[in-house]
């Protein structure tokens, strides 16, 4: 197969646009096509200061080089949880990413903290991913808010995005559903939340790493449930295998005629937030937030 631009020998095949590239025309490629989900969505500008948050995966540290490539104002921010084995790995790995690309990088330890992951878990009586989830998003809010950035970015691919549509649709959870997208504004104590990868795929993604030599994470988590998304993804792929190019065509039809439908009904419904009582953190819970009534069962052992 023959590079779609330049003629020479392809080295990615792209099904969804019935192309190949070589390595540098495909570089072009995923350059424009984060580019233009950052301009078509109106995620940020040149002047804002963008706070990325670096897991250690592929997807994430990406994300990080190619807007740092294109000029943009990135800081990293690595949340360390403390798991033996796989938080060592994907700190280390974020750790030399960011030096040898030259970019700034900020790290929360979360056994500083006092919510290491492993004792969240032993305390807790329910599966620890919602709970780890809900730290690294509470951290993640709370730098960028405290820190000043305009925006905190993440590097969620289109399949974690129509994932978790198809998810939230077989649910019917409207709250969800009025909210997700690539754009999330900032408000009530919540930074401005963006997701610049949302118009690529993961073997997108994973090439573009793959091409520019970027050192992933991999030792897995130990906790990891092996994820129902996994499903989901396995059959959105099946539907992209059969009709390539539909996936993105879904998500971009939710944004422009599904979500604003959902967001209206939320609006009338949904639940008023109010600070924490303990840290100031917007909740709905009318009382501690997520994170204080994790910190308050560690605290005297009961189950939060
Ligand atoms: S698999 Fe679960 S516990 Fe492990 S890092 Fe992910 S969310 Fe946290
Ligand atoms: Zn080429
Ligand atoms: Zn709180």
């Amino acid at each position: 197969m023959k590079c779609k631009i330049c003629k020479a020998t392809a080295v990615v095949a792209l099904k969804s646009h019935n192309a190949g590239f070589c390595a540098a025309c495909y570089k072009e490629f995923f350059a424009r096509q984060v580019a233009r989900g950052i301009e078509g969505q109106k995620l940020f500008s040149r002047s804002d200061r963008v706070l990325v948050a670096l897991s250690g995966g592929k997807d994430s540290l990406a994300l990080m080089l190619e807007l740092s490539r294109q000029g943009y104002d990135v800081t990293g921010l690595h949340i360390d949880l403390g798991i033996p084995g796989s938080s060592v790995a994907a700190r280390g790995v974020v750790e030399r990413f960011c030096a040898v690309h030259g970019l700034r990088l900020m790290v929360r330890d979360m056994t500083a903290e006092g919510l290491p992951i492993p004792l969240v878990k032993q305390r807790l009586n329910r599966p620890v991913c919602s709970a780890c989830g809900k730290i690294k998003r509470h951290f993640f809010n709370k730098v960028a808010l405290e820190e000043g950035f305009d925006a905190l970015a993440t590097g969620h691919n289109l399949d974690d995005e129509v994932a978790r549509l198809f998810s939230n649709t077989l649910r019917w959870d409207t709250a969800y559903l009025s909210d997700q997208g690539p754009l999330l504004d900032g408000e009530q104590g919540f930074a401005r939340k963006v997701k610049p990868l949302w118009r690529l795929t993961e073997f997108e993604t994973a090439n573009y790493a793959f091409l520019m030599g970027i050192e992933h994470h991999y030792a897995p988590c130990p906790y990891s449930p092996g994820a129902s998304f996994t499903t989901l993804k396995g059959l959105m792929q099946r539907l992209e295998a059969a009709m390539p190019g539909r996936k993105l065509d879904f998500y971009q039809g939710f944004l422009k005629r599904g979500r604003p439908v959902f967001a209206r009904r939320e609006t009338e419904e949904g639940q008023p937030l109010a600070p924490c009582t303990d840290c100031g953190y917007p909740t709905s819970s009318g009382d501690l937030c997520g994170v204080c009534r994790i910190r308050e069962a560690l605290r005297d052992g009961s189950s939060a």
